[in-house]
């Protein structure tokens, strides 16, 4: 290995975020267009606010307030008693009105904090500021390969424009991509639980990732790196990540890059470069813009906002951590179903409501195993059925009453519920599934005895395999239909009377 070679092993890795959350609110932040875009056909929710019209005035949404304020909470960040807007000057294709209605110097949070944990070490995240913006819109670049640097035409979509976004600059807190994988993972959590957020929908999480190498000598002597580190250090803003997975590979890719460059004696630029997912690469876009290049300046029709008196009358639900926590403790679950089952709000909501009413265990069960298992298989997730969960309650109640068997309740009534879209009792009826009811199995038991007096020698005399032998007679004369764990008690019982 070269010097340089090693020297750019020696590099730490700093990676600092900055995520665009898209707020789930029902109309746009500036005005009353639907942010209900799925389906919708291009530039068809649109006003003359969000278009940028001469003359149309911003109005700001309240509920994307509220949920920023949300957020602010779950993070542990400090809100101003003041916040206001500012205009980001720039112009761009997909932003009509040729600046961007942001904050600035009064972001709603500063401060903030979250925890993740990658293989079982908890790092802490801090969180620089969030704050309220507006989305452009998008472009969709076409012929030519559809490259953003091949494509003939570009044709631009003002939907977007004014979906209400939440911006969380992190601190340069991470030291490797696993750990970004885990944060976003870890935010969205955390969002969803505040009900702020849908990852379902298209381009509702976009990550630009910030990285620098710090060489050796510019670390402190127990490793970690300085402010005046941090500010000297070369660094590429990778932009158009758009999922956890690719933030690590996007990261991966970039970290690697950096390396060789490095390695190569050759030194980074200060640069912003673009994700391209389908090549797996990183290329250069531009030199990196300073914050001077946006000329910032007072957004003059949005009044300053009191928020101070919002924070203490907006509430935050029991969050992720506390919610496994209290599962762990209550419910006596191990680490691993509590996660499963705190993996949503909908998922440790269902939970708690089947856990209520039967044994927790028995309930963990059903619900982090099977019906989990089955919705998964399907692509489905708890929220699908959430509408039907009364169903699934009654389900597990036919199984825990007796009525139908573990065996019939898996394979049979739950893959018809979720099928066919069936109700348990009807799927029950129409398969003749009820258990053999007390008087079949009784006939079934003392003809098991009668026809096999060699088994029942051997039961006598201490043979384990002799039970199960005489279970699997009654169970085939009942069609199978007898609840097992039934079936050997009144065996017991019969034997031992007799
Ligand atoms: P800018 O002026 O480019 O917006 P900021 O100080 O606001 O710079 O930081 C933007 C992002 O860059 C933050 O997510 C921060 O964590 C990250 N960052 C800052 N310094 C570094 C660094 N040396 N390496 C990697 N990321 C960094
Ligand atoms: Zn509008
Ligand atoms: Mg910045």
């Amino acid at each position: 290995m070269t010097a340089q070679a090693a020297a750019a092993r020696e590099h730490a890795v700093v990676i600092g975020l900055e995520v665009h959350v898209q707020l789930e609110t029902r109309s746009k932040i500036f005005c009353g267009c639907s942010t209900d875009l799925a389906d919708a056909e291009p530039n068809t929710h649109t006003c003359p606010t969000c278009l940028g019209l001469p003359g149309a005035l911003p109005a700001l949404n309240e509920a994307a307030v509220a949920a920023a304020i949300k957020l602010a909470k779950a993070i542990d960040a400090d809100v101003p008693e003041e916040t206001r807007f500012h205009r980001k000057n720039y112009y761009y294709p997909d932003l009509p009105k040729n600046f961007q209605i942001t904050q600035y110097d009064a972001p709603l949070c500063r401060d903030g904090a979250l925890e993740v944990t990658v293989a079982d070490e908890t790092r802490e995240i801090g969180i620089e500021r969030a704050h309220l913006e507006e989305d452009p819109g998008s472009l969709q670049h076409a012929g030519g390969g559809g490259g953003i640097d091949t494509a003939e035409y570009t044709l631009v979509d003002y939907n977007r424009a004014g979906v209400p976004l939440m911006e969380v600059v992190t601190e340069p807190d991470f030291r490797e991509p696993g750990e970004v994988r885990a944060f976003l993972a870890t935010l969205e959590e955390v969002l969803e639980y505040l009900g702020i957020f849908d990852g379902g929908r298209d381009g509702s999480l976009r990550v630009d990732a910030n990285v620098s190498l710090i060489p050796e000598s510019e670390r402190s002597a127990g490793g970690e790196v300085g402010p005046d580190a941090l500010a000297a250090a070369n660094r590429t803003e990778v932009k158009n990540i758009s999922s956890h997975k690719g933030a690590e590979k996007a990261l991966a890719y970039e970290v690697t890059r950096q390396r060789n460059a490095v390695e190569r004696g050759r030194t980074i630029a200060q640069e912003t470069r673009h994700w391209d997912e389908s090549r797996g690469v990183t290329v250069s876009m531009r030199s990196k813009e300073a914050e001077k290049d946006y000329r910032y300046f007072g957004e003059a029709d949005l009044p300053v906002l009191r928020v101070a008196n919002w924070v203490e009358e907006i509430e935050i639900p029991e969050l992720p951590d506390a919610r496994r926590e209290r599962f762990r403790a209550k419910y006596g679950l191990s680490e691993a179903t509590a996660r499963k089952l705190t993996a949503t709000r909908a998922v440790a909501d269902f939970y708690e409501r089947v856990a209520d009413r039967f044994d927790p265990d028995l309930a963990a069960t059903w619900v982090a195993d099977t019906l989990l298992g089955e919705l998964n298989y399907r692509d489905l997730t708890i929220a699908d059925v959430e509408g039907r969960l009364d169903e699934f309650v009654g389900l597990i109640e036919l199984v825990a009453e007796g009525e139908i068997t573990e065996k019939n309740a898996e394979e049979v009534v739950l893959r018809a519920m979720l099928d066919e879209g069936d109700r348990p009792d009807v799927v029950v009826e129409r398969e003749g599934l009820g258990t053999a009811g007390g008087e079949e199995i009784e006939r079934a038991v003392a003809a098991a005895i009668d026809e096999n007096p060699e088994a029942v020698a051997d039961f006598y005399a201490g043979e384990d395999g002799a039970l199960n032998f005489l279970v699997g007679q009654v169970m085939g004369a009942t069609g199978g239909s007898a609840d097992p764990g039934a079936v050997n008690e009144r065996l017991r019982a019969a034997l031992d009377d007799g």
